[in-house]
C-alpha cells in the first residue's frame, strides 16, 4: 500500500511540477538486536516487494555525514523515500487540481449535515448525488451513531523543528534508528523484533509510555524535522510535554550529528487513528462513504496510504444495499464499517518506514 501510495505521490508531483527530494532513508543499527531485525528484514524485504540493501558502517558513513559513527554496527538504506515540502504543497496542490481539472473548493465552509440530495453547509444548501465525507479527526459531528462503535480514536503527536543548519549542511537521507524499528509494522515480521522490544521497554521505558519513534528529516531551507511522540485519547491534551520533546531530542544525539540541534518550532499533530486498522471506510447512507482514520497509515516513508477507490467498491455498496433493505441504517454503516476492517486487516503489515512533516 505504501509503495503504490508512493506512487501516486510522485504521479502527482510530477504532473504538478511540484518539488521534492528523492533522499531515500537510513534506519541505523548501534545494538546487536536492531542488527538482528535489519538482517531478517533485509531478507524477508524484496519478496514483499521492498527495495532495500544492508550498508556498513563505512558505507553510511560514505553516504552521510550526519550518523555518529561511535558503535554504529550498519544501516538498512531504502532509495523510495521522497521529501516533500507539506507546507508549500497544501497551497499548491489546490491550486493544480483547480486549474487541471475544475475542482472548486469552498474553503472556511462546515457541513452540518448530509441527508441526500441535500448537503446543508453554514450558508448554503447544495444538491448532490453522492457525498464523500473525509473529515480527518472530526469523526463525531456528522455522524455519531456509526463512529462510536467504531473503535476510532485521536491520536497526539509531538513534533520539533530546528532551525536552518548553516553553511548549506545537508542530512541526505533521512535518519531513523532503533525505536522505529518497533514502530513500522513492515518490520513486525521479524523474528527478533521481541527482543528488541523487551530491550527497550527494560532500557527506555519512558520511549514506550509516550508512544516515542525518532526520526529526522530536513526541508527545503534546511531545517530538521524531528519526532514525534504518540499518545492516545478521545480527548488529548492541548498542552504539550516539554518532557516529551527533551527524549526525543536525547534520543536524536544517539545518532545525529548536525551543526545545529537548537529547537526553533514545536506543534502537536492531532490525528484519527484506529488501533488495529490502517484507515476506516463506512458507508453510513446510501451513497454517502466516510474515509477517515488514516493517522497511523501516515508513518511510511514512501509518504501517504493508499486508500481504496470509495466510489466504485460494488461488494460494499452490495452489502449496504442488503442492509438497507431490512430497514436499519445504523447496522448498514456497520455492516460496511465491519466489511472494510477485515478486508484491509491484511494490509497492515505492509508499511516500511516513516516520513515527517
Ligand atoms: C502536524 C502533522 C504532521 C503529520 N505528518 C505526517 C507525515 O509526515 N506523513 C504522513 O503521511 N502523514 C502525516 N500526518 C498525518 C496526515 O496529515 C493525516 O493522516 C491526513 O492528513 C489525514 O487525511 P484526512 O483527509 O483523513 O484528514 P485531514 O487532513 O484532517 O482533513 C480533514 C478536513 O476536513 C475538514 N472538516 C472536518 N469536518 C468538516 C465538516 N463538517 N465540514 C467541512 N469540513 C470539515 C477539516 O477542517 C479538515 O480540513 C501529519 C498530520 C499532522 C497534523
Amino acid at each position: 500500500m505504501a509503495i503504490a501510495s508512493r506512487d501516486e505521490w510522485m504521479a502527482l508531483l510530477q504532473a504538478a511540477r511540484l518539488p521534492y527530494q528523492p533522499t531515500g532513508s537510513l534506519h541505523l543499527a548501534y545494538h546487536d538486536d536492531e542488527l538482528a531485525v535489519i538482517r531478517e528484514f533485509r531478507e524477508l524485504g524484496p519478496g514483499l516487494g521492498y527495495a532495500c540493501q544492508w550498508l556498513d558502517a563505512k558505507q553510511v558513513e560514505a553516504r552521510t555525514q550526519a550518523v555518529l559513527s561511535a558503535g554504529l554496527l550498519g544501516a538498512l538504506w531504502s532509495p523510495t523515500e521522497v521529501a516533500v515540502d507539506p507546507r508549500l504543497l497544501l497551497r499548491k496542490i489546490p491550486e493544480f487540481l483547480a486549474e487541471r481539472y475544475g475542482v472548486k473548493f469552498c474553503f472556511g465552509c462546515a457541513v452540518r449535515s448530509i441527508d441526500l440530495p441535500r448537503v446543508e453547509t453554514g450558508a448554503e444548501s447544495w444538491t448532490a448525488d453522492a457525498a464523500i465525507v473525509c473529515a480527518g479527526e472530526d469523526f463525531e459531528t456528522l455522524y455519531p451513531g456509526i463512529f462510536a462503535g467504531s473503535g476510532l480514536t485521536r491520536s497526539k503527536a509531538q513534533i520539533l523543528r530546528t532551525g536552518p543548519q548553516p553553511g548549506g549542511w545537508r542530512l541526505g537521507p533521512s535518519l531513523l534508528a532503533g525505536l522505529s524499528l518497533r514502530h513500522s509494522p513492515a518490520f513486525f515480521n521479524c523474528p527478533s523484533l521481541g527482543q528488541l522490544r523487551e530491550r527497550i521497554a527494560r532500557e527506555l521505558p519512558e520511549y514506550d509510555r509516550w508512544g516515542i519513534h525518532v526520526m529526522v528529516a530536513q526541508g527545503p531551507d534546511g531545517e530538521l524535522t524531528l519526532g514525534s511522540s504518540h499518545e492516545d485519547g478521545l480527548a488529548p491534551e492541548p498542552f504539550d510535554r516539554t518532557s516529551i520533546d527533551n527524549l526525543i531530542i536525547s534520543y536524536v544525539r544517539n545518532f545525529l550529528q548536525a551543526p545545529n540541534l537548537d529547537v526553533s518550532e514545536r506543534w502537536h499533530a492531532i490525528q484519527a487513528r484506529h488501533p488495529e486498522h490502517p484507515f476506516l471506510v463506512c458507508s453510513p447512507a446510501h451513497n454517502v462513504r466516510v474515509v477517515t482514520g488514516l493517522g497511523e497509515a501516515d508513518l511510511e516513508i514512501g509518504g501517504l496510504e493508499k486508500v481504496p477507490h470509495v466510489a466504485d467498491d460494488q461488494e460494499l455498496w452490495a452489502r449496504q444495499a442488503r442492509a438497507e433493505r431490512d430497514g436499519d441504517q445504523n447496522r448498514a454503516g456497520d455492516a460496511i464499517c465491519r466489511a472494510v476492517r477485515s478486508n484491509h486487516s491484511a494490509v497492515r503489515s505492509n508499511h516500511l518506514g516513516c516520513s515527517l512533516r
